[in-house]
């Protein structure tokens, strides 16, 4: 068994999460949420870490508890300067290119930003498409209703044969639930039983490895 298409989330995997481009993502949205909701930082801070718990993400809480235009929230946590954080990575290229599967890049964020990331990166052209949160009908990962509408939109039959590779465990977990395939990629070892790369240069192997042993499963970390 091979796996026939593979899903990429976009921060914090196709670019590592030390980089400072999701810390100031992570501030936006905090600065975001002390003037929508008028609340202190510290306010701000718990209801990001309660929204993305309880909804999958902070813009998925502001919808339903607030009734929130979600391009309203997108436009300013777009603003975020993206070629400040990040540079052609052609190493990234050759390891997605050295991957014979069809790519999307599967995402809670926003097409706009994710196409800017893409570029910055110098790896856009690598992908099939962009599977955004506008694509995804507004129900962010790691809902399942999110992997179906993937599938949907990338033309999967068989959901088992399809591949997530994500830096949150919630989102790999929901993967799975959802009865695809899954790796959690991520520099630090999870505390759960989850498929688990430190890096993503790991994929091949990982991939290879699975394919020999444990078609379906995988390692476990
Ligand atoms: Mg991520």
């Amino acid at each position: 068994m091979t796996w026939k298409v593979i899903f990429f989330d976009l921060d914090g995997t196709l670019y590592h999460p030390e980089q400072g481009l999701w810390q100031a993502i992570g501030q936006r949205i905090e600065r975001f949420l002390e003037q929508f909701l008028r609340v202190s930082p510290d306010q701000a801070r718990a209801l990001r870490y309660a929204y993305a718990q309880r909804y999958g993400t902070t813009l998925r809480g502001l919808q339903e508890e607030h009734g929130l235009d979600p391009w309203e929230y997108l436009t300013f946590i777009g603003q975020v300067p993206v070629e400040r954080y990040l540079q052609p990575d052609p190493q990234l290229r050759a390891l997605l290119e050295s991957l014979s599967q069809p790519k999307w890049v599967l995402t809670n964020a926003d097409a706009p930003y994710a196409r800017r990331v893409l570029q910055t990166l110098g790896v856009e052209d690598v992908f099939q498409g962009i599977l955004d949160i506008e694509a995804l009908g507004w129900i962010p990962k790691p809902h399942r209703e999110a992997f179906q509408r993937a599938w949907q939109r990338a033309g999967v039959r068989c959901p088992e044969k399809a591949l997530l590779v994500d830096d949150l465990v919630r989102n790999v977990q929901g993967a799975l639930k959802a009865g695809m395939g899954a790796v959690l990629v991520h520099p630090q070892r999870p505390t759960v039983p989850v498929p688990w790369i430190p890096r993503l240069e790991d994929l091949p192997l990982w991939m290879a490895e699975v394919r020999k042993h444990s078609p379906w499963k995988g390692a476990t970390a």
